[in-house]
């Protein structure tokens, strides 16, 4: 029995994600080294993981409460009170999720009906759209190219106009992935000028923010438009954690108690376990990004330098890990054939500018979560094929 037919028919317009497509490309070629993870190459830190042990241990092994564990979400509100000056009760306001996928998920799910549109700045993370496809919503996308990708309040207002009634909401991503772009406290001040004008949700999805090499502080949208923004973090780019899945959602009460249905069903919960290590993560390890963040910063000048020389227009990342650089003229502008050719020829791999949309073509992202040796080997290796193809 063919029953094709009966799916949701949704599910037959979410693409295959490109960064699998590329991977799968590209893990054929032996020894081959990728700067293609979005995840850190940290170990998560000693005691968060002592935690995390000493949990099995004690047999915490069964369901928590749907919202998470009572002093994990008062080290969540506790954190992001000292860190980004937000105030979230932990009692009604705060949810623990599996990653900030999952938080991102049911935000949308929560939110979103057949015809709804949602507002991206592009290039973006491809994590959003196949929910929004999903849910019959459309992503309307705001092209931030022209302006180094930087948001502004202009572009930001004039596709709020443009868009009209059916746009429910606006996802912001900051630091960016790919792109590095971060926003000063004047910026988001400015956006929250705009979005409080519309009856928009505003998903901030916020999960490099203790990654600002600006040595400016992280500044939440929350803080200025609280009643229409739902912020999405978590432990796994703070913590190197990507494999513990915990994530936050941070709302006001009306919110949270709508995306909290979504949650239930969708997860039940967070894992037990991993949730008594985000408490030690949240309260001791409270600054074990510091750290990491030295370390990135050095790998991304180093690399900014070294390709920049190579001719790829590259603006300075301002957060995140990852560099997001034009492919010199001259060269394959097709960016998924460019990195296939020299992943072949190289045995290194970035990903493509098109997995991150259309307006990514043209670019390569990599990610500078990986040791200095491996950066430096690609860096080598990459000049070498840029001037053996010129
Ligand atoms: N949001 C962005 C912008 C990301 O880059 C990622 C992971 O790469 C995620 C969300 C997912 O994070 P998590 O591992 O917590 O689900």
């Amino acid at each position: 029995m063919d029953l094709s037919h009966r799916f949701n028919q949704n599910i037959n317009k979410i693409a295959v994600s490109e960064i699998r497509q590329f991977d799968q490309e590209v893990s054929k070629i032996p020894n081959i080294i990728k700067l293609t993870l979005g995840e850190p190459d940290f170990n998560t830190p000693e005691e968060v993981k002592a935690a995390g042990i000493a949990a099995i241990a004690d047999n915490q092994s069964h369901y928590t409460g749907m919202s998470g564990l009572l002093p994990l979400r008062q080290a969540v509100s506790e954190f992001m009170k000292e860190k980004y000056n937000l105030s979230y009760n932990p009692d009604n306001e705060i949810l623990v999720t599996v990653g900030a996928t999952e938080a991102i998920s049911a935000s949308l799910l929560s939110i979103l009906v057949e015809g709804d549109k949602v507002l991206i700045p592009a290039p973006n993370y491809p994590g959003y759209e196949p929910i929004i496809t999903l849910a019959g919503g459309e992503v309307t996308t705001i092209d931030t190219t022209p302006n180094n990708f930087i948001l502004t309040p202009e572009t930001l207002e004039q596709s709020l106009i443009d868009g009209g009634e059916s746009v429910k909401a606006i996802i912001l991503n900051y630091p960016s992935n790919p792109t590095g772009v971060t926003y000063s406290r004047e910026q988001i001040k400015e956006f929250a000028e705009v979005l409080k004008k519309y009856e928009v949700f505003v998903i901030s999805d916020e999960i490099y923010s203790e990654l600002n090499y600006t040595g400016e502080e992280h500044v939440s949208i929350a803080e200025f438009i609280p009643e229409q923004t739902i912020v999405i973090n978590g432990l796994s780019k703070s913590h190197a954690m990507t494999g513990w899945r915990i994530g936050f959602i941070l709302a006001t009460e009306a919110i949270t108690a709508q995306l909290i249905k979504t949650h239930q069903y969708l997860v039940t919960a967070a894992t037990t376990n991993a949730q008594f290590a985000a408490i030690e993560a949240l309260t001791a390890g409270k600054n074990d990004a510091y750290p990491m963040k030295v370390e990135y910063i050095k790998r991304r000048d180093y690399i900014v330098e070294k390709m920049t020389a190579l001719d790829f227009e590259i603006i300075k990342p301002d957060g995140a890990f990852y560099i997001f650089a034009k492919i010199p003229a001259g060269y394959e502008q097709n960016s998924f054939k460019f990195l296939l050719d020299f992943a072949q020829k190289k045995q290194v791999a970035f990903i493509p500018g098109s997995a991150f949309g259309k307006l990514g073509e043209g670019y390569v992202r990599l990610s500078y979560a990986a040791s200095m040796e491996t950066i430096e080997t690609a860096m080598s290796r990459l000049k070498e094929y840029m001037e053996e193809n010129k």
